[in-house]
């Protein structure tokens, strides 16, 4: 497993949109390299998120690790298919926006269809930490950073 550099805000790469991961890549050598090398990086660097594009790669694939019995996981073209209605405000950080925390207002629950490494599709009902993070991970697949949704820092450099 190799560490990957994790990009750092401001950087116009963490603000392009990814691309779908393709069937054809799922199983193979190459994909699963990367899936671990997301996990050890995550690990690492103290995340308990990581999307691709931070270490430089445009595809659709996020790994959470958010402490629970399920471990360390990987979720290949995620998509949300339902959101609740009730929102929560929790404080954020993110590995590409060192030293900086704020409150950003999410969704409490979402439903989250996405692929597993073997390819096969599961159907997540994620609720509070779980739902942040894939709502936060997701934004990044699409070139959004927790920063342009924060109400109030909690935590920067400038303060
Ligand atoms: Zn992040």
């Amino acid at each position: 497993m190799t560490r990957r550099l994790v990009l750092l805000d401001p950087n116009d790469e963490l603000r392009k949109p990814s691309e779908d991961v393709l069937v054809d890549q799922i199983g193979t050598d190459e994909l699963n390299t990367l899936i671990d090398d997301m996990k050890e990086t995550m690990r690492l660097e103290n995340g308990i998120g990581l999307a691709a594009p931070q270490i430089n790669i445009h595809q659709r694939l996020i790994v959470i690790d958010t402490g629970g019995e399920t471990g360390v996981q990987a979720f290949i073209n995620p998509k949300i298919l339902s959101k609740s209605i009730r929102s929560v405000e929790t404080e954020e950080g993110c590995l590409s926006v060192p030293g900086v925390w704020g409150m950003v207002k999410r969704r409490r629950a979402v439903k989250v269809e996405a692929l597993d490494p073997e390819g096969n599709t599961l159907t997540i009902n994620a609720v509070g930490l779980m739902a942040i993070v894939f709502q936060h991970e997701i934004d990044h697949l699409n070139g959004i950073l927790f920063i342009d949704k924060v109400t109030e820092y909690t935590k920067h450099p400038k303060m």
